[in-house]
């Protein structure tokens, strides 16, 4: 069934996700303080300075109206102007009749024409605008005794400059705040998935086999009914495995007796098979070979039993390991054993009851799918390993992790019942090796010769420096 959860985006992990969140969020946060900083700044200055200017521009239009008479014209208007009141960057445009006095810099044309239409109503005026490319503020007042009209135009560079600056403040800020927010949320993010990892952890624990892992108190109420959830299925599990395994284990038990007697029986027969019939010394060979196939059968699903249920035991001693193998090579009939100098002497804690059923499965299986183990080898670096070549077929790269399962008969055992094999020998190996702390492996012969080439792994003991 296909992952309906899954999508082809590809997706970022729990904890990535709430930090981009937390940095949208402080972005947000950003950018709405900061405009809003903005916006009150800007509108807080142009106040300030529309009202100074404002009020100038009222007490100068009073002032000159007061100076002027019916009489005046244009040209006397330079000397009047001169005694009003001017401040920094502000110009003045006055018109009396056709004629008008214009600042130097400046054309009558720069006057915003909403403005100059207001004053034409005789409504005095103001307004913000860009003159020649730079923002003003324009009051107009008519001088309502006579037909002219009073502009002051202020410059507001240095009120942007401001804002600019502030800009560039509040942009800085807006991103130590995002820096500052991603970072808080990875660390918020590591934080709430610690008791996740715990739960993974464990996850993984129990299905490494550790079936009486739990979870502890983990101080919080709500995280508390997690690991109470998941504790009571670790325990239903495990109680369910040991079950299982029980079952497989007192099944193995309750065929023993009968299937010793069988064994006794089948004996008895033996004994006397020259006195049978050609069929049934047949008969009675098939017998033989599957009841001691059966047999076998029994005593590897107790062993097995005992691992499932965790009740196995290694009895550890000092294994030397040279030695060790010197033995099994001899008693295998394998003639190609190798080894570095520096491995005689070497004594490994290991159950020497389990390696020694380790190297006979091995073997066996080199027999009877290989031709005979062709090679024992030991290396050792950091870790101790003990390779079993044989000349035969090898197994295909498709079969090598599946020949350590239960029941497996790879293409090499094919379906025969007659090999003597049960299919669960390799995995007696996995399960051996892992209550040892090593592993194994199946690879290609480094020589490139066809054959099988298992390699057992065992952690060396640490040496006193
Ligand atoms: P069994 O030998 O009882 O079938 P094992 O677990 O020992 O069960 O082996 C599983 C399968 O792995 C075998 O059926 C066989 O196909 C394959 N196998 C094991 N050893 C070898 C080998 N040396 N060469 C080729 N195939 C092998």
């Amino acid at each position: 069934m296909p992952d309906v959860t899954k999508t082809d985006v590809s997706r970022l992990g729990l904890g990535a996700q709430i930090s981009v969140l937390f940095a949208i969020g402080g972005l947000l946060v950003s950018i709405l303080l900061g405009g809003a900083t903005l916006l009150l700044t800007r509108g807080q200055l142009l106040d300030t300075r529309g009202s100074a200017a404002a009020a100038m521009a009222v007490s100068n239009a009073t002032r000159l109206s007061n100076q002027l008479t019916p009489e005046s014209s244009i040209e006397d208007l330079p000397t009047v102007v001169d005694s009003l009141t001017r401040i920094e960057g502000s110009q003045r445009i006055i018109r009396v009749g056709d004629d008008w006095l214009v600042a130097p810099e400046l054309d009558r044309a720069d006057l915003p024409a909403p403005l100059v239409e207001r004053l034409g109503d005789r409504r005095p005026g103001q307004m913000l605008a860009t003159v020649r490319g730079q923002p003003r503020f324009v009051v107009g007042i008519p001088l309502t005794a006579f037909d002219a009209d009073y502009y002051t135009i202020s410059d507001l560079s240095d009120v942007e400059q401001t804002l600019d600056d502030l800009r560039y403040v509040l942009l800085g800020t807006g991103a130590i705040a995002v820096t500052l927010a991603a970072l808080l949320g990875s660390w918020a993010s590591r934080r709430m998935l610690r008791p996740l990892r715990r739960v993974r952890e464990a996850a993984e624990a129990i299905a490494g086999g550790r079936l009486d892992t739990r979870l502890g108190v983990q101080a919080d109420p709500d995280l508390d009914r997690l690991s109470d959830s998941f504790n009571e299925m670790a325990r239903a599990l495990e109680s369910r495995i040991q079950r299982d395994a029980r079952f497989a284990s007192d099944v193995s038990h309750e065929l023993r007796s009968p299937l010793t007697t069988l064994m006794a029986g089948v004996g008895v027969l033996e004994s006397r098979k020259e006195e049978l019939s050609p069929r049934s010394m047949i008969a009675l060979d098939l017998l033989v070979a599957d009841l001691e196939r059966f047999n076998r059968l029994v005593n590897d699903l107790l062993e097995i039993s005992g691992f499932d249920a965790g009740v196995a035991a290694v009895d550890l001693t000092e294994v030397d390991i040279a030695r060790f193998l010197e033995v099994t090579a001899t008693n295998a009939d394998v003639v190609d054993l190798r080894m570095p100098d520096d491995a005689r002497g070497v004594l490994l804690q290991a159950d020497k009851r389990r390696l020694a059923r380790v190297m006979s499965n091995l073997l066996d299986n080199a027999g009877r799918y290989g031709g005979g183990a062709s090679a024992i080898i030991l290396e050792m670096d950091n870790t101790l390993r003990i390779i079993v070549e044989d000349d035969g077929a090898g197994i295909p790269a498709a079969e090598r992790s599946a020949v350590f399962e239960r029941f497996f008969r790879g293409s090499a055992g094919g379906r025969r019942t007659g090999d003597g094999g049960t299919g669960l020998g390799l995995n007696l190996v996995v399960e051996d090796l892992r209550l040892h702390g090593g592993r194994v492996w199946v690879e290609d012969r480094p020589d490139g010769r066809p054959g099988a080439r298992f390699v057992l792994e065992l952690p060396l003991p640490e040496v006193d420096a």
